[in-house]
């Protein structure tokens, strides 16, 4: 899987875009003892990245339904750099469900994918209390995690801090215009040197209840698209997230309607919870839909991260930082030019 090119050991590596990607590559470039600016045209909220809109599922046997083995290895490299960065992420594992009406959605899901265990209608009652009497029976993904986008970046941002990187928050910079080793993560906004880009909306709703408690994500079969409702801090809950190849932002009444009803069928006591908000996020993705860590010199992109950005970013960095440090080339997710 891997080729050794020459090792390049320039110290001072700028990374541009502070999203989930520019986030990790700055912390383990960071730690690993390079003198790294990150550069984000947001300011510290954020609110102009996709990532500030994610569900922050870390769910690679979920995914491998249908993303292809490289998201899963990714993913599992992954986990075990969340943990050992931020040992209070949330390992609470997820749940997938289904109505009766979509159980051959629900064999086929359990076909398609490992590290799941059936849960019963008792067993499942004992892990989400709330959910008693509402499934005939669960799939259990136990090791899987997930993290509050909103929160987890604010920590990640601190750790380069305190690993002794900068960040510059209302800095749009140009990477033609910068020396030395430069890392775009600039996700979709990277369409101006990657032409096959596109975005992929993914629309979500947050609503605000205490009449429901769950302690990990749930994820709801649906025919169109894998509905779920992730718990938030503060009785908040994230339903997300349709996947429409369009690239204008707002969300439509089809998809609310959707994302609502998915957490009613999920729960009725939904149904009195209070929206919070409505919005969406455009993944960046090239034709396949998978990652892609472009290098030419001294210039490096990071993007492609589609739906997987929070479960496959730290992954990623490690890569790009075992390529700068040995010059190690992964050919799966590497492109040399
Ligand atoms: C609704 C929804 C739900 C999702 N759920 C999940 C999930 O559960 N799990 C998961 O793993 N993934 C999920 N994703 C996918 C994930 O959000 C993306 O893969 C990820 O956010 C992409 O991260 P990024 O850092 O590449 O891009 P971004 O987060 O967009 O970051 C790019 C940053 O670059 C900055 N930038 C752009 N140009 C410049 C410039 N010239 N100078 C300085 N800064 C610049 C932007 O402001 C931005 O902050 C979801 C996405 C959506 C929309």
């Amino acid at each position: 899987m891997y080729q050794t090119k020459n090792s390049r050991r320039d110290s001072s590596v700028t990374i541009i875009g502070a999203g989930v990607a520019g986030a990790w590559q700055a912390l383990l470039f960071a730690q690993a003892g390079h003198d790294v600016t990150l550069h984000e045209r947001s300011g510290a909220d954020m609110m102009l990245s996709t990532s500030h809109w994610a569900g922050g599922m870390l769910a690679p046997y979920c995914e491998s339904e249908s993303a292809e083995p490289i998201i899963s290895r990714l993913g599992l490299r992954s986990l075990d750099l969340w943990r050992e960065t931020l040992p209070d992420t949330p390992f609470n594992g997820s749940l997938v469900v289904t109505h009766a009406r979509d159980r051959a959605d629900f064999e086929r899901f359990a076909r398609l994918t490992t590290g799941h265990q059936r849960l019963d209608a008792a067993a499942l009652a004992k892990l989400e209390p709330s959910l008693e009497g509402r499934f005939g029976d669960a799939l259990f993904f136990a090791t899987e995690g997930h993290v509050e986008p909103r929160r987890v970046l604010p920590k990640l941002h601190e750790k380069i801090l305190a690993a002794g990187g900068t960040i510059r928050f209302d800095s749009e910079v140009d990477a033609h215009e910068l020396e030395g080793i430069v890392i775009d993560c600039r996700g979709i906004s990277a369409r101006d040197s990657e032409a096959q880009l596109r975005g992929v909306k993914g629309e979500m709703i947050l609503i605000e209840t205490d009449e429901v408690k769950l302690s990990r994500p749930v994820r709801l079969l649906h025919p169109r698209w894998p509905l779920y409702v992730i718990p938030r801090e503060d009785n908040l809950f994230m339903l997300g997230a349709t996947s429409i190849e369009a690239e204008d932002t707002g969300v439509s009444v089809r998809s609310a309607l959707e994302l609502l009803g998915a957490a009613y069928s999920v729960h009725p006591a939904f149904a009195e919870a209070r929206i919070v908000e409505f919005g969406s996020g455009l993944r960046p993705a090239f034709p396949d839909n998978l990652p892609r860590i472009g290098i030419s010199g001294q210039n490096i992109a990071v993007n492609g991260l589609y739906r997987h950005g929070f479960l496959i970013a730290p992954a990623l960095a490690e890569l790009t930082l075992n390529y700068i440090a040995r010059g190690q080339i992964d050919n799966a997710v590497m492109r040399c030019g």
